[in-house]
């Protein structure tokens, strides 16, 4: 039987995009559809948007700490319609590459909806199109709770399309979305309240990183509400008016609320009964090999019950590619996933976290490295945050299990470190390198 494509993507976002360009690398016919913007959420509406709006944010933290480095504060003013004016160029130009690069290597562009016909034929516009094998990369999309007035609350899709910047937000959730969003708009001049259910913000992350990045926001000005439920939102004269159970019981008032409590596979409209593919708990359920319960159709990404990474959906999009159009078959391993938070102070991790290792190893074969120090940059300044580094090891091998941070470049030091972790180092081996000096990194192998 013959088909129109060797290969036909839904979704070009990381996840897509990544496996699309290295199927046709290896000379496979590759056509992909997206019914929005090329790029997917990551370029559009997650890292790399959001990213633009944190370095936006960091000249507010800098003009702070000027004066205690010789400087007269300049009265500067920052203009949010300029900055976003700014950004969606940058986005703009992104979606333009992407465009080039599926143009170069030959892959064909469809700008539309795909759906299910049948397991080989989807229906993309008004096109009726045959593929050998077909990969679903559809992403997720924000959810709200069920609680009264809910609808007055935005997403994280609807914070890149801020008319003005906030006098006054609450944000109701605190992962690293929520968190992230928080750092920002404080650092920018609005008032921040960061409402989180749970007894610390970032859940999922080692308990020290949580409690240094929740008192470094709780330092810089933002309220944080922990253990704590929203019951009601409600629209008066002074804006939307929440009501709150928890440590704290008086009402809040604020002018936007973003609603950042988690996302979903964005399996709408996809019409996966008809190729028979299945679900498990709202996610497309596959094997290691990305491979759903149809053995040619495939399903990366955030679509799937996988950790919701732009790194993971394009390095599970490359494994596909590579072993069903390369000859090599790999696998992924989500273990080894680094995440961050690029809050300030920032976090980063990769590996275990202490009580992560302490299920998997049991108690007494987990040792942890940790220090806290003030550094070097705000000797001169009056803050008086602090950096954490921490490792896990476990105990008996001397193994390296997880790396931890908070602090000035987080992200880019654990980035560096990760392969530590991944080689699979010993503690002994790890301290054995040589740091820079001055500089902040170098105290991670001095770590007792
Ligand atoms: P997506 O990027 O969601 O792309 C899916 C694409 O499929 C979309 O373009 C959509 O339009 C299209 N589509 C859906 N249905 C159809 C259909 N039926 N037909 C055609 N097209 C369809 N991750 C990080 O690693 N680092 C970060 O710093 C980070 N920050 C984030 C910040 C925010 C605010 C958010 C929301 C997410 C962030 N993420 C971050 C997560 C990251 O954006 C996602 O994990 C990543 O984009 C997932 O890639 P994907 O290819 O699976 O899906």
């Amino acid at each position: 039987m013959s088909y129109d494509y060797d290969l036909f993507v839904i979704g070009a976002g990381p996840g897509g995009l990544a496996a699309s360009k290295r199927a046709a690398q290896y000379g496979a016919r590759v056509g992909i559809a997206d019914l929005s913007e090329l790029g997917g959420c990551c370029v559009n509406r997650g890292c790399i948007a959001k990213k633009l709006m944190v370095y936006a944010a960091d000249f507010a933290h800098l003009t702070k700490t000027e004066v205690d480095y010789g400087w007269s504060q300049a009265r500067v003013q920052f203009d949010w319609q300029r900055f976003v004016g700014l950004r969606d160029q940058e986005i703009q130009r992104l979606r333009q590459v992407h465009q080039r690069t599926l143009e170069d290597a030959g892959i064909d562009f469809i700008p539309q909806r795909a759906t299910f016909a049948d397991a080989h034929t989807l229906q993309v516009g008004d096109r009726s199109i045959t593929a050998n094998k077909i990969l679903i990369a559809v992403g997720g999309k924000p959810i709200k709770p069920k609680i009264s007035g809910i609808e007055h609350a935005l997403t994280s899709n609807d914070m890149f399309d801020l008319k003005q910047l906030p006098s006054q937000i609450a944000i109701i959730g605190g992962g690293y979305i929520g968190v992230e969003f928080a750092s920002i708009l404080q650092a920018l001049g609005t008032q921040v309240t960061l409402i989180d259910h749970d007894n610390a913000i970032l859940s999922g992350f080692d308990d020290d990183v949580r409690l240094a990045v929740q008192n470094g926001l709780i330092q810089r000005g933002i309220s944080v509400l922990c253990n704590t439920n929203v019951q009601s939102i409600e629209q008066i004269s002074e804006g939307l008016r929440l009501m709150i159970e928890g440590d704290r019981f008086e009402p809040l008032t604020a002018d936007v609320v973003l609603c950042a409590t988690g996302r979903t596979p964005n399996l709408e409209g996809l019409q996966l009964e008809k190729a028979a593919i299945e679900i498990n708990d709202k996610a497309i359920e596959v094997d290691d090999h990305s491979r759903t319960s149809q053995a040619h159709i495939f399903a990366i990404g955030d679509c799937t019950s996988r950790v919701q990474l732009t790194t993971l959906a394009r390095s599970a999009g490359r494994a596909f590619a590579d072993s069903e159009f390369g000859n090599q078959p790999c696998t992924v391993d989500y273990d080894l996933a680094l995440s961050a938070v690029c809050s300030r102070p920032e976090a980063a991790a990769v590996g275990l976290s202490e009580a992560q290792a302490q299920a998997k190893y049991s108690e007494d074969q987990v040792k942890c490295y940790r220090s806290e120090f003030q550094p070097l940059f705000y000797s001169l300044s009056h803050c008086s945050e602090k950096t954490l580094m921490k490792l896990v090891v476990q105990r008996e091998s001397d193994r390296l299990l997880g790396i931890h941070m908070v602090g000035e470049n987080a992200a880019e030091i654990v980035q560096s470190l990760a392969i530590t972790v991944q080689q699979g180092m010993t503690k002994a081996e790890f301290d054995k390198n040589i740091g820079i000096h001055p500089s902040t990194a170098e105290e991670f192998f001095s770590l007792n």
